[in-house]
């Protein structure tokens, strides 16, 4: 079955940032709409006062000239020729127009034509007539506007609508200032969008360096784990002080398991090598004992041993942990500790055991002889342990103009490439590789080895072909080369 989809997780940082977005593109909306309709209903009736201002003077000379039909006159009022009639007299410049349409049909004063046509003027006129109060606000497609007011004429539909026509030479002015206003808005909203980056970058600064301390933090260097809380913002300053409290209980907690952990492998182990040096005993002078005693109590021996080996292993990290575990750091001669360790290790397994240390130079290192000779001895149980009964080890020795390499190669198992970093990690086992049979393994090994060889200044590595072998080198500082 698929596994389900880890719910996506927004940052804090990204949720200021979409709500301060989102506030300011609504403001920046709303003030645009606001402004738009604000001048529109300004614009509405400033002009429509304007236009009522303006139409009074043509419309009053249209007015006189009605009131002066005679009875006759008025009763075949008014054709198209009337309208012309009563629009002649008017002087209208500056692309202002005057119209009477009614029954009879349109007239428009002299030069309309020039500006509009026919049908247009109609459309116009119409529209006039049709608006609320007479009063309309007409764009064109090429933006130009007019405003046009329709007053009735006194008498009957026949009389007709005068229309006073003007063009709007402010509009396209409208415009481009609707397009600042707009590119201003944009500009506003991409100058907050900044500063909100830059103000969320600032703001979140102190849980970006929280989490890097925090990444920091691990078991060993739990002392130093307390947060700082200087400088931290009020928002934090429970969660640091709650962290630093917990701490301080997991720095006790983890004291005390040590503690324990370093007492219990020194009490273990005295015992233990009592025990260890009884069966001994039992074991060399036993000659009345049956082969099956014997051989239960050789195993059990190599048990003993095996778990006072272990308790040490436990006692030497726990120290180490504890900063109680001294190795020293002093010159000595490498050869006689590295053929100490190739006697025990030829004495405990029956592998062979190549070494090139015949032949080599003196060689001066720094570090602690005994604490080599641990290491030497780990790596080669390990060669052992991963490889065939009969499977050649070597050891080999390398010195280079500042350090020395020490080699231990197998052509056992080999490690599989992702688990060459894990195996040095305390009680890990590489996934991959089998204990073999009648063997035993705590994942402690490497961990003491790279921590003696980093107390002594040195360091260890390894190269390992799953199926071929692996190799592991020591290396230290070298003094002198004879
Ligand atoms: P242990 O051998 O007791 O498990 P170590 O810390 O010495 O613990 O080794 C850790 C792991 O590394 C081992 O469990 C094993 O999987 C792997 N390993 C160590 N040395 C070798 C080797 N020479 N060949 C193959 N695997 C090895």
């Amino acid at each position: 079955m698929p596994s389900p989809q880890p719910a996506k997780r927004w940052s804090l940082a990204r949720r200021f940032l979409l709500i301060s977005l989102t506030v300011v593109l609504t403001q920046s909306l709303a003030s645009l709409l606001i402004t738009r309709e604000l001048r529109q209903i300004f614009l509405r009736g400033f002009l429509e006062k304007k236009l009522d201002r303006q139409a009074i003077a043509p419309l009053k000379d249209v007015n006189d000239q009605l009131d002066q039909l005679t009875a006759e006159q008025a009763k075949r009022c008014c054709t198209i020729q009337d309208y012309q009639r009563f629009l002649k007299p008017l002087r209208l410049y500056d692309g202002k127009v005057g119209m009477i349409v009614g029954n009879g049909g349109l007239a428009s004063t002299r030069g309309s034509h020039v500006l509009f046509s026919q049908t247009h003027l109609h459309a116009l006129a119409d529209r006039a007539v049709a608006s609320p109060r007479g009063f309309a606000m007409v764009e064109n497609d090429e933006h130009e506007a007019v405003a046009v007011k329709a007053i009735k004429l006194p008498g009957g539909a026949a009389t007709g609508h005068f229309v006073y026509l003007r063009p709007l030479y402010s509009r396209p002015l409208i415009h481009a200032q609707m397009m600042i206003k707009l590119a201003s808005e944009l500009t506003l909203i991409l100058l907050t969008t900044a500063i909100l980056i830059i103000a969320a970058r600032r703001i979140f600064k102190p849980i970006r360096s929280i989490s890097r301390e925090l990444s920091e933090i691990e078991l060993n260097t739990l002392q130093a784990a307390t947060l700082s809380t200087a400088g931290a913002p009020v928002e934090l300053l429970p969660i640091l002080q709650e962290f630093n409290q917990m701490v301080e209980r997991l720095q006790l907690s983890a004291s005390n398991q040590k503690q324990f952990a370093s007492t219990i492998s020194h009490e273990f182990r005295t015992p233990l090598t009592v025990i260890s040096g009884f069966i001994q005993s039992v074991l060399n002078r036993g000659e009345s004992l049956a082969e099956q005693q014997r051989n239960a109590l050789g195993i059990a021996n190599q048990e003993v041993l095996r778990l006072n080996r272990m308790l040490s292993d436990l006692l030497d990290l726990s120290r180490a942990d504890n900063h109680q575990l001294s190795i020293r750091r002093e010159p000595f001669d490498l050869m006689p500790s590295l053929e100490h360790g190739l006697r025990l290790a030829r004495a405990a397994h029956t592998n062979p055991i190549r070494d090139n240390l015949k032949g080599l130079p003196a060689l001066e290192v720094i570090g602690d002889p005994d604490r080599l000779v641990q290491c030497i001895s780990n790596l080669i149980g390990n060669a052992v342990k991963y490889s065939t009964p009969d499977s050649p080890i070597s050891l080999e020795v390398r010195p280079n103009p500042k350090t020395v390499r020490l080699i231990v190669e197998d052509q056992g198992q080999g490690i599989p490439a992702d688990q060459l970093e894990r195996i040095f990690e305390r009680f890990t086992r590489a996934e991959g590789v089998s204990i073999p049979k009648g063997q035993s393994s705590s994942g402690l090994g490497l961990s003491i080895v790279q921590m003696l060889m980093e107390a002594m200044g040195g360091t260890v590595t390894v190269r390992s072909t799953v199926g071929e072998g692996s190799q592991f080198s020591l290396e230290l500082p070298l003094i002198t080369q004879a």
